[in-house]
């Protein structure tokens, strides 16, 4: 194979985005990624033959983690299945949640589609970045992700507006600007119909009943999934490769030839190897994207990044179990963001959501337990953080630092569901270590070496021709799910990079 003009390693919205416009407009793009294709009806239909099951069934805990690493785990980092769809971190103060497979965070995210809640986001980090400039980013990328905002008509079911129509204790919160979300709503819910686009990918519209498609994947296809509208459509049209069960370990500068020299664990053959290209765009999800650019520091094979580690935060995450358990209501109908509520009146509260837990009776327990998880209900609520952490590697183990109690919204969303608990009647458990799946930070935008580590095109201070472009490269906590505002971040390196690098 020869050498790419450029190599993306993780294929999440940080990943996918940029290879995929790269590839359509010309270059030759190869992805590497460290876990499988997953087995859904849209990868059916782009003829990839080696797929991995998502957990269900008698593979539910087989197939559910592929490993726990951290300073807070014997040995740094155990491994448990290379075909996991999750992947935990336990960190100081925080305990951090990501995936694994061929498109990354979009087979297990719930698929809430919105643009930064923090006012002002993108302004006075770096030159030519602002709200503005990136508000075209944000377009393509909701368009491309098929992202619908969800009416009446659409007659999804157990919506936190009539969930809890009438109660004295909390009410609907009011959805944030231009609410989306990523599933292929159905035109008649109780006839879900099949689409195919022009590439022959199908997937099927949204079946309430079934609830299949939330946090462990989605089987059918109608969560939009980034291997099925980014990476194959690019794979038809533009020859892009995508590499699954390939984990890159480190990036190595040289001195001949192409600039960087990517070296990877083949998972199918068990082969370390590695390819080359001038170009090279880190998008391996935040935590392992610092792990990477760690050690390849402490390898010799990158310099500088004075910042690297720094400012690395949670987005506020603060997830809990609600014990509701009203006999009347099936939360395990619907899709798995139920829509936003607030204690009544709270016109200051800070985005707070939940849902059941998806396709529970696919999983292999005795149906007793399966009915009282049908009742069970996740809460979870987040909002800016100050971004006060650090991911340090220290003799070859990753070290995460974070203190919840320096950002207020934690002490806040605590408040709030103890105040929710007394008004219900019904107790929230939350974790003493805050769990989040928005791990954002530690590879930030800024305006120079001393106060970020990629400038207004993505790009590395001190390492050109590498790029960071997922959670790690934000300067800021969003507030709110970030998923939309990493994929606007590729989208924007992948356009500034056509504009100077456009292929003869
Ligand atoms: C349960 C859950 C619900 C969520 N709900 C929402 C939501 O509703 N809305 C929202 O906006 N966000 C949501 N998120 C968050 C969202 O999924 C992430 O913010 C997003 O996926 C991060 O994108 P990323 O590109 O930074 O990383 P990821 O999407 O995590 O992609 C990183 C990819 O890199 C791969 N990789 C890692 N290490 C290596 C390596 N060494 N070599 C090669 N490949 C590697 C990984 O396998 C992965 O595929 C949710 C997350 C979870 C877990």
């Amino acid at each position: 194979m020869s050498n790419p003009d450029v190599i993306v390693i993780g294929s999440g919205f940080g990943g996918s985005v940029p290879a995929a416009r790269l590839a359509e407009a010309g270059f030759k793009v190869i992805v590497l990624e460290r876990g499988p294709w997953r087995d859904t009806v849209p990868v059916r239909s782009m003829g990839i033959d080696k797929r991995a099951p998502l957990p269900r069934g008698a593979q539910l805990f087989t197939k559910l983690l592929r490993g726990v690493g951290g300073n807070r785990v014997p040995g740094n980092r155990i491994a448990l299945s290379k075909h996991g769809l999750f992947e935990l971190f336990l960190g100081k103060g925080a305990t951090i949640a990501c995936s694994s497979g061929v498109g990354g965070g979009s087979h297990v995210y719930s698929a809430v589609n919105i643009r930064p809640l923090a006012p002002n986001f993108w302004e006075g980090h770096a030159p030519g970045i602002s709200d503005g400039a990136m508000s075209e980013h944000y377009d393509a990328v909701l368009e491309r992700m098929g992202s619908t905002t969800p009416m009446a008509d659409h007659r999804i079911p157990n919506t936190s507006a009539v969930r809890w129509k009438g109660s004295d204790a909390i009410e609907p919160a009011l959805p944030p600007p231009d609410p989306r979300i990523g599933y292929l709503l159905p035109d008649d819910p109780d006839k879900p119909q099949k689409v195919v686009d022009e590439f022959g990918i199908e997937r099927w519209e949204v079946d309430y009943k079934a609830n299949e498609d939330g946090f462990l994947g989605s089987p059918t296809g109608s969560k939009a999934t980034l291997d099925a509208v980014y990476l194959g459509p690019a794979m038809k049209r533009a020859g892009l490769i995508v590499r699954d069960m390939a984990e890159v370990v480190r990036i190595m500068r040289q001195g001949d030839g192409a600039r960087y020299r990517v070296e990877f664990v083949d998972h199918h053959t068990g082969d370390r190897t590695s390819l080359t290209a001038n170009h090279v765009i880190v998008a391996a999800g935040t935590i392992n994207t610092l792990r990477i650019l760690l050690k390849s520091r402490a390898d010799g094979g990158l310099a500088g990044m004075p910042q690297l580690g720094k400012r690395f935060g949670t987005n506020g995450d603060y997830f809990a179990y609600w014990d509701y358990n009203d006999p009347n209501v099936e939360q395990s109908v619907g899709l798995p963001t139920t829509g936003g509520v607030r204690l009544k009146g709270d016109m200051e509260s800070p985005m707070i959501g939940g849902g059941g837990l998806p396709a529970v009776d696919k999983y292999p327990l005795p149906r007793f337990i399966r009915n009282r998880m049908k009742k069970a209900y996740m809460i979870a609520g987040l909002g800016e953080d100050k971004l006060c952490g650090e991911v340090t590697l220290v003799k070859g183990k990753l070290k995460i630092e974070y203190d919840p109690d320096q950002s207020p919204i934690f002490a806040k969303l605590k408040g709030i569901f103890a105040e929710i608990s007394k008004r219900t009647g019904h107790k929230i458990y939350g974790p003493k270590t805050p769990i989040t799946v928005h791990p954002i930070g530690g590879a930030c935008l800024g305006e120079s070496a001393a106060t970020g580590v990629i400038d207004a095109n993505g790009e590395v201070f001190d390492n050109p021709g590498l790029y960071v472009t997922d959670g790690s490269a934000l300067p800021r906590s969003p507030g709110g799910p970030p998923s939309m505002t990493i994929g606007a971040w590729a989208d924007h390196v992948a356009a500034s990079f056509i504009a100077r690098h456009r292929p003869q």
